[in-house]
């Protein structure tokens, strides 16, 4: 039996069988190369699902990380922890928020969100404003709570009974969100900008304002669920301030550590207060490892130049994408990219892609590539040969 097959069997029998996976076992890895159990050499367009921001262990991060493990590892929050205050403070300088909540993932982050939301209008209209309308489509966790939020019939199963109190409206169909939001009951709007497991499907530019301006005449909490489209992945800091708009509150998680699991919630002064002493709380979150990795890549891909470089590589990538055969369409948006396949083989050329040493995500029909931001024109290049022999084959 060969390592690999090793590792396959004693997953098969000592784990859920919650995934299915790639045929690699990936042990090392630097900048966008990984590296599988037999040596062999992997171009990474995945990040990990959008989480390695600075690619496989970046010096920066690996000295920012392994020196905080060997300062201190965790306190809990019942003490005050300088490295939570320096990413709070960050985070709220660089976007136009004002109080962060530090969670552990993006389903918590969006569980703090749906917990602000209600308690917001709870505390200013009482019982019964409630309801929150996300969009088809959408995807914000696997909590039994955020599987309800998420707008997709196949999540809605198994699992009854769902938390009750959300609503989906078509996504760019402002007349649908009009008829959505025009209850009483609802109290936020919550939305992706750009739909990321739903097939990178960026809203229009129109439907984010009136979203905004239906928010503001009813006050709705708009709510921008950033988990994917968050941490510079679409060449703005957060995708948001690529609209224009300033929602009341956004959530974050995936890259924001770069490789270590943290996630947070982000609103503005009037919802400072909402979730008071004993409300709400989480043992991890904000622990001072992945705090110390957070501030590493917060103070590397926040900058202007390193913005503007993941719209130049977003740009080439595309540019060279739409010269492939078996490309019908190319979606997203910065380094956040969707192909659509003219065969609609997106699956059978994303299995093929590792074989031929190129690590590719999915997302319904469409490829999608979420690579890391600091990914070299050198590894673009072998990554975008590899894929478009596959895609051509
Ligand atoms: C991945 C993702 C989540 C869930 O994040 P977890 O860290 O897996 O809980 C939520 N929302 C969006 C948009 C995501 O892409």
């Amino acid at each position: 039996m060969t390592a690999f097959e090793q590792i396959k069997n004693d997953e098969q029998q000592y784990m859920m069988h919650t995934y299915g996976r790639f045929h690699a076992a990936l042990v090392s890895g630097k900048g966008a190369t990984a590296k599988d159990v037999d040596g062999k050499e992997y171009i990474d367009f995945t990040s990990g699902i959008g989480v390695n921001s600075l690619g496989f262990c970046d010096d920066g991060w690996v000295k920012a990380v392994s020196t905080q493990a060997a300062t201190i590892q965790h306190i809990s929050n019942l003490y005050y922890s300088p490295l939570q205050t320096e990413l709070s403070k960050k985070l709220c300088e660089l976007t136009g928020f004002d109080k962060v909540f530090l969670c552990n993932s993006g389903a918590e982050a969006n569980e703090c969100a749906i917990k602000t939301a209600r308690k917001y209008s709870y505390d200013k209209y009482g019982e019964g404003r409630q309801k929150i309308v996300t969009l088809l489509n959408s995807f914000h966790g696997r909590t039994v709570t955020t599987l309800a939020a998420t707008g997709q019939k196949v999540f809605h199963n198994f699992f009854f009974p769902f938390t009750e109190g959300f609503e989906y409206a078509q996504a760019n169909d402002i007349d649908d969100l009009v008829r959505k939001t025009n209850d009483d009951s609802v109290c936020a709007v919550f939305v992706e900008l750009v739909q990321g497991e739903g097939g990178v499907m960026p809203l229009t530019k129109e439907f984010v304002n009136a979203i905004d301006a239906i928010c503001k005449e009813k006050d709705l909490l708009f709510m921008v669920d950033e988990v994917q489209t968050g941490v510079s992945r679409t060449g703005a800091f957060y995708c948001y301030q690529n609209y224009g708009i300033q929602p009341d509150i956004i959530t974050s998680a995936k890259g924001l550590g770069g490789g270590v699991p943290i996630g947070a919630c982000l609103c503005t002064e009037k919802l400072a207060d909402v979730l008071s002493a004993g409300t709400h709380g989480t043992t991890f979150g904000g622990n001072p490892i992945s705090c110390a990795a957070a501030n590493e890549v917060v103070a590397r891909v926040a900058a202007p130049e390193f913005l503007a470089e993941v719209n130049n590589k977003g740009d080439y990538f595309r540019s060279k994408i739409a010269k492939m055969g078996n490309v019908k369409k190319i979606t997203g948006m910065g380094m956040m990219i969707g192909i659509e396949t003219e065969k609609d083989n997106a699956k059978e050329i994303a299995a093929k892609c590792v074989e031929n040493g190129l690590l590719i995500l999915t997302a319904k029909n469409m490829l999608r590539l979420l690579p890391p931001l600091t990914i070299s024109y050198e590894e673009i290049d072998k990554g975008l040969a590899i894929l478009k022999n596959t895609m051509e084959a």
